[in-house]
């Protein structure tokens, strides 16, 4: 059931109630004082009717009296005339000692006459009311009886009424039912009791009751009044009730519409809300407490509706930063970039106002990659922190994430001053330990919260996520550079392979032609080196090949690159250098081979030479290729001319060469690879060592190689 309709019912309930009672009330009230007056009115009416019935039996024994004081029967018989005459009875009879009549008034009712005093004399209707005395001789003997009778007719009986006020219906002989009839209303009938003088109620609103016979009244009456409530109350009550009843349901309709309106809308906006619609509103119509809940209700959902907005709203900004970092994480290795978005994701998500990210530097020291928020906060522009040192080296140290607050005065040495602060470690993800703590790399903190309130442990899950992308990210990068590495070196020498020389020649070709610059490529071939596995095997080959890698390395500077391209052949790229400066290297890298034999599992010692040949760009070809093809070229000419020496391009043998030095600022390539490996120790050995096996002719540029070696300061490294 509905609140509106539970709310109609009880009031219902409530008004109905009272009506209905008060209708019966006001109905039995008006019932039980219409019968009481009714009572009293057919009380009054009886004594009237005995009264009047006792008066005229003593009238008309007076007159049967003065009949019987005539003793002759002639004197009698004239007395009775002129009592009938004088009206003082309607018939007088006299009888003699047996009962017989001796006389009669003429025009006398028929017999027998109902006495006066009650006793019934047959049972029939009552034709006359009579007076009997008895008839005595002078000496009192009995003789007969005298009886004046008075005629009991419809007219004697509307006198009745007439005196009395109230309807008389005489009786036929003990009847039980009476017939009524009135005036007013057709014929009636109703049953009375038998005995008592009891008032009853007839269906049609009548009151009646019975009167005699008995002594003092002899006739069998039944008194009767209408009552004097209104005919139709009853019918007037129920209509009343009913309209009421009728009224009172539309008005309780109407007041739990009115009541119950602002509840259905409450409800209503309610469920919408409920649905997800936080526009919802419900219009306050009072100041009741049904308005005030309204009012409660659109406030809380225009609370709730601006919560959200700004929920969303940064929930859209975290999902903007979390794109970037995806974004960034992805495309790119460049791990300085990754930091920085890290950093700037994990200090937007947690409302701090700086923060930074610090990397272990090989050793014990936390060094700042990147920094967001303090700048000019740092003594020394930097942020260096020993592990172990301070909040954020004892994070380091431990592995253990902390927060809390600090005093900015008394700040750790090294780290930002700053009030709140939390700071999470990260350590390289490795496989295969998942209980062991990785030593942390790097420490992510951060610095004051917005608000100043400190951070909390929502906080330092978020950090702890972020911390996590950047221990992936560096791990990422580390390892790409590590395929890199791999994917673009020589396993056995560590030199750059094939792949990477096609790549850098590109590059170096482009770069020399966007600074009008020189490069020298030199292709390098041990010498009957097929001889060399042949005599020691292929083992002791390849340990050649390292050691011969060695001393190349350390004969070049850190900008020229050297490739193995192949079984014993091998490329250097020598940036910024003309053919003059590549002769040279040629030179000493031929002298670096030759004059020290290479010595093989410590106990074979092998002497090995190196033919060289040497183009530059953009002397001698237009393209990388080209001008590779044309060291290869230079190449066969100095194998040609007997090996262990090199060849420049175009250019005779017997042309002198003077050292060219490199430019001191030169620097490493842009790509940020790492070189390959570094320098051989001790790369250069004393010259003179050993000399050219037997049957390698003397190189094309002999007097050079067996010339003073330049001292290695004078390359320009
Ligand atoms: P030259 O160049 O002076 O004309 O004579 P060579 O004997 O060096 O001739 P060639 O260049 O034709 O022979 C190359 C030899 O190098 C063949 C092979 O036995 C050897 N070689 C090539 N790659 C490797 C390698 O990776 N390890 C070893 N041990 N030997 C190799
Ligand atoms: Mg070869
Ligand atoms: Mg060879």
């Amino acid at each position: 059931m509905t609140l509106r309709g539970r709310l109609t019912a009880a009031f219902l309930a409530v008004v109905l109630g009272p009506v209905l009672v008060g209708a019966v009330f006001v109905g039995t009230t008006l019932t039980a004082v219409d019968r009481s007056r009714s009572a009293d009115r057919l009380g009054l009416a009886a004594s009237t009717v005995r009264a009047s019935v006792d008066a005229l039996c003593q009238q008309l024994r007076a007159a049967a009296d003065a009949v019987a004081l005539r003793v002759d029967p002639a004197a009698r018989a004239g007395a009775a005339g002129q009592v009938v005459s004088r009206g003082l009875a309607a018939a007088v009879l006299v009888t003699d000692g047996t009962g017989a009549t001796t006389y009669v008034t003429p025009g006398a009712p028929p017999t027998p006459w109902q006495d006066c005093s009650g006793s019934r004399a047959a049972p029939g209707p009552v034709r006359a009311l009579s007076a009997r005395v008895d008839l005595r001789d002078p000496a009192g003997a009995a003789l007969g009886t005298v009886a004046a009778a008075q005629v009991v007719d419809p007219a004697f009986v509307a006198r009745l009424a007439a005196a009395t006020g109230v309807a008389v219906t005489l009786l036929d002989g003990d009847a039980d039912r009476v017939t009524f009839t009135t005036e007013a209303d057709g014929v009636r009938e109703t049953v009375l009791a038998a005995t008592g003088e009891q008032v009853t109620e007839t269906p049609d609103g009548r009151y009646a009751r019975r009167l005699g016979p008995s002594p003092g009244q002899p006739l069998p009456l039944v008194l009767s009044v209408s009552g004097e409530q209104p005919a139709g109350l009853p019918a007037v009550l129920l209509g009343a009730v009913l309209l009421a009843v009728v009224l009172a349901v539309l008005a309780a309709w109407r007041l739990a519409r009115v009541t119950t309106r602002p509840l259905v809308e409450l409800a209503g906006a309610v469920d919408r809300v409920a649905h997800g619609d936080l526009t919802a509103r419900v219009p306050v119509r009072s100041r009741d407490e049904i308005g005030r809940l309204a009012d409660a209700f659109n406030r809380m959902t225009r609370e709730t509706a601006s919560y959200v907005t700004a929920l969303t709203s940064s929930r859209d900004q975290l999902r903007g930063h979390l794109a970037v970092l995806g974004d960034t994480l992805a495309s790119t290795h460049d791990l300085q970039r990754i930091l920085r978005v890290i950093l700037h994701s994990a200090v937007a998500a947690t409302g701090a106002r700086a923060g930074a990210v610090l990397l272990l530097d090989g050793g014990d020291v936390l060094v700042g990659r990147c920094a967001e928020g303090l700048e000019g906060r740092l003594p020394d522009g930097q942020l260096r922190v020993p592990v172990g040192a301070g909040v954020i080296g004892s994070v380091a140290a431990t592995g253990e994430a902390r927060r809390g607050r600090v005093d900015p005065q008394t700040a750790p040495v090294g780290e930002p001053p700053c009030e709140t602060y939390v700071a999470v470690p990260f350590a390289a993800p490795t496989a295969g330990d998942p209980a062991g703590r990785d030593p942390a790399v790097g420490v992510l903190a951060l610095y004051d919260r917005l608000g100043g309130a400190e951070f909390d442990d929502d906080d330092l899950a978020t950090l702890r996520t972020f911390a996590g992308h950047a221990a992936v990210a560096v791990e990422n990068v580390r390892v790409h550079e590590e395929a890199q590495r791999l994917s673009l070196t020589d396993p056995l020498t560590g030199l750059w392979n094939y792949r990477y020389l096609r790549e850098s020649l590109r590059r170096e070709v482009e770069r020399a032609n966007r600074f009008g610059r020189m490069l020298s490529i030199l292709a390098l071939d041990l010498d009957r080196f097929k001889r060399v596995n042949d005599t020691y095997g292929h083992a002791a080959g390849d340990a050649v090949l390292a050691e011969f890698a060695r001393r190349v390395r350390g004969e070049i500077r850190e900008v020229d690159l050297a490739f193995r391209q192949g079984g014993e052949e091998f490329v250097l790229l020598l940036p910024e250098t003309d053919a003059r400066g590549a002769a040279i290297v040629a030179e000493r890298l031929g002298s670096a081979v030759r004059d020290t034999p290479i010595t093989v599992a410590d106990q074979l010692s092998i002497p090995v030479t190196v033919s060289i040949g040497i183009a530059v760009y953009p002397d001698h070809a237009s393209t990388g290729q080209e001008v590779l093809d044309a060291a290869d070229e230079a190449l066969y000419a100095a194998k040609a001319a007997g090996r262990d020496g090199y060849r420049v391009t175009g250019q005779r043998a017997d042309t002198p060469t003077a050292e060219i030095p490199v430019p001191a600022g030169a620097v490493s390539p842009e790509d940020g690879l790492p070189r390959a490996g570094p320098p051989a120790a001790g790369g250069r050995h004393a010259a003179g060592a050993s000399r050219p096996a037997p049957g390698v002719t003397q190189p094309a540029t002999g007097g050079a190689s067996s010339g003073p070696q330049p001292p290695r300061q004078s390359r320009g490294r």
